[in-house]
């Protein structure tokens, strides 16, 4: 039979994944069995749903050791696979994913890593198997498969019997090599062992047949004899590691749970386990991932908790239980109040999982609070990772939850080196500071640059710089923290900048040239070095203008443009030169200082060719 071919990129992966030094070979057997409790978690769904007759309770794992033929089997009769299945599900790896495995991946280090993201689970039992035989049959089916592979060269699919409905994995052991002892996983103990420490809570029994000692009967009482014999033994406790109390569990099983059910390959940043007696009763075992899920950026992003009625899975993705600004946290709520085959319309009007929805948001933000109190380093980075979905949070419908979260909120300044909370920056106030300054820019670095920082920065006044375009917008919904209002170093309107002038002329002479580009031409009092900078009058910021340009091109939206001329700069003197002396040059002066002050702030020029040649013409 022709062998056919895995997927080039999987079979790179495939290649990398059993050639690399993978320290914990050993995690193999938790992949394998986590596929078969996953399998018999979609049967009892299936039964669950279309009210056929598979009773959970029938459902199993099953453990073989035949040390003889170097053999290991994992067997279920959970859902089992068609040959499409084995086809789709075992014949690629990491489906679409893989075109980012391989933009992120650069070093090799880095590529074994990752492994564990790409849901290439079922792969990991090459690092210990020359050769994987998969039977299966179908729920509903009557014809049963085998897949049979020795790795990266392809692999065969044809009919064959089996009886039952479900899967067997059959891993054939590498010999051992001086430093790989690939026969340990033959050891009874050592599957125990393993069982125990990745797969204790899998919620279906995992049985083995485990060598025994006893007495053997009938023989001299004073000289007793022993044999050995073999009984199942179920080597899981199956108890749901978020029914047992915290004070019980160590961190190592909560991030090798997370781990293993949530596909990461790092720890979480924070495990929140909460446990609800009162008018609603549940369990739930929260994590905060420690990166940003390589999916999350994509449409495949799902939020929501995992859903269980008493230890039953109902809803692998229940989007109710989180709110949008905090769709980057992943668990479990267990809640035995919750009907076992309710159905997703239901849900969404159950009392009980909204009691649960309100008490979970307000969990959630408090062990943020505390991660921010306890460890800056590690809130900063979860700030990055996921700091944006909060400030929509605070944005979203006009301001709802904004007392819920603006003390998450944190910000680049003019004064720090990190972030700095409203909280933070609010204490550091002067002590006649009337406002919470802030300035709008692309980025941290060219926000500094902007001129208008300079007397801010001479000063000693903390300026926070909004660097995404939800920034301005969350500010806005904010109006005030602890009642000082936000007010933008760009706005028009400070009030401690206007500026006497006694050149009105000079004023009046560039508003005539210049015309409606801009509404006013004033002096400037918050210029240092620089000889003109752009402000914006009330309402439309600029960065609000950039973003409106795009998304909604054509709308022509813009913010009024205020031009301000620093009097101390030697330019201001030839331009009062130029407009009693040489009108025309006078003019050209204006529309270049303009567009100058357009560059800095960020925003095309209407003609740049006009500019240059402007620039030209005045050089020459
Ligand atoms: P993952 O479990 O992360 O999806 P795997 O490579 O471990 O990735 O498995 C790929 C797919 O193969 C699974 O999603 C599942 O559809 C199928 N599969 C693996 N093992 C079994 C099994 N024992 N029974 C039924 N389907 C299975």
């Amino acid at each position: 039979m022709a062998k056919k071919q895995f997927k080039a990129e999987s079979k790179r992966l495939l290649d990398l994944m059993i050639n690399s030094i993978y320290t914990h070979k050993e995690i193999f057997l938790r992949e394998i069995i986590s596929n078969a409790s996953d399998a018999c978690d979609k049967l009892a769904y299936k039964t669950l749903t279309e009210g056929s007759a598979v009773n959970r309770s029938e459902l199993g794992i099953a453990i073989h050791l035949d040390r003889e033929k170097r053999l290991i089997l994992v067997g279920d009769n959970g859902i089992g696979m068609d040959k499409d299945d084995l086809e789709n599900n075992l014949g690629v790896i990491a489906s679409s994913d893989t075109f980012r495995f391989k933009e992120e991946m650069k070093s090799e280090e880095k590529e074994t890593d990752a492994i564990g993201q790409f849901g290439v689970g079922f792969y990991s039992a090459f690092m210990v198997a020359d050769e994987i035989t998969v039977r299966t049959k179908k729920y509903g089916s009557d014809t049963a498969y085998e897949w049979v592979s020795s790795g990266a060269d392809g692999y065969t699919i044809k009919e064959c019997e089996k009886d039952t409905i479900g899967t067997d994995v059959i891993m054939h052991l590498k010999d051992d090599t001086e430093d790989e002892k690939y026969s340990e996983f033959l050891d009874e103990w050592r599957i125990k062992e393993l069982v125990k420490k990745y797969s204790d809570y899998i919620r279906f029994p995992i049985v083995m047949d485990v060598t025994k000692s006893r007495k053997k009967e009938g023989g001299d009482p004073e000289k007793p004899e022993y044999e050995t014999y073999t009984e199942p033994e179920t080597l899981n406790s199956m108890e749901p590691i978020w029914n047992r109390p915290k004070s019980k569990v160590k961190d190592e099983e909560y991030n090798e749970f997370y781990m293993q059910k949530f596909h990461d390959y790092e720890a979480p940043r924070k495990v929140i386990s909460i446990s609800a007696e009162g008018n609603v009763q549940y369990k739930a075992l929260l994590f905060i991932p420690s990166n940003v899920p390589y999916d999350y950026y994509t449409r495949n992003f799902e939020r929501g908790l995992q859903l269980y009625s008493g230890g039953v899975m109902i809803m692998e993705k229940c989007a109710d239980l989180l709110p949008e600004f905090f769709q980057f946290v992943r668990g479990v709520v267990d809640s035995p109040d919750l009907s076992l085959n309710i159905s997703r319309e239901m849900l969404q009007h159950d009392r009980q999982l909204k009691l649960i929805a309100q008490n979970l948001e307000k969990k959630i933000k408090s062990e943020l609070l505390k991660l921010l109190k306890d460890d800056r380093e590690s809130y900063e980075k979860f700030w990055t990772n996921f700091g944006r979905q909060i400030k929509y949070g605070v944005a979203e419908n006009y301001g709802a939850k904004k007392d819920l979260l603006q003390d998450l909120l944190m910000f680049r300044s003019s004064n720090k080196e990190g972030f700095v909370t409203l909280d933070e920056y609010v204490a550091d106030m002067k002590d006649d500071q009337k406002y919470i300054y802030y300035a709008a820019g692309d980025s941290a670095e060219k926000v500094a640059k902007l001129p208008q920082n300079e007397k801010f920065k001479a000063d000693g006044i903390e300026v926070l710089y909004f660097t995404e375009e939800v920034d301005e917008f969350t500010a806005q919904i904010l109006a005030k923290y602890k009642d000082k209002e936000f007010k933008s170093i760009l706005d028009g309107d400070l009030d401690s900048e206007k500026a006497e002038t006694e050149h009105k002329g000079v004023y009046e002479f560039v508003k005539n040239a210049l015309g409606d580009k801009v509404k006013e031409v004033r002096a400037s009092a918050r210029l240092v070095s620089h000889p003109v900078c752009l402000v914006a009058g009330e309402g439309l910021s600029f960065e609000m203008e950039k973003y409106f340009a795009q998304v909604q091109p054509d709308s022509g939206i813009k913010a009024d443009r205020i031009l301000e001329l620093n009097e101390s700069h030697p330019i201001f003197a030839k331009l009062s030169d130029a407009i009693e002396h040489d009108e025309e040059k006078a003019k050209k002066y204006a529309s270049l200082l303009y567009d100058q002050a357009v560059l800095i702030a960020g925003l095309p020029l209407d003609d740049p060719s006009a500019y240059t040649d402007l620039v030209c013409e005045l050089i020459g």
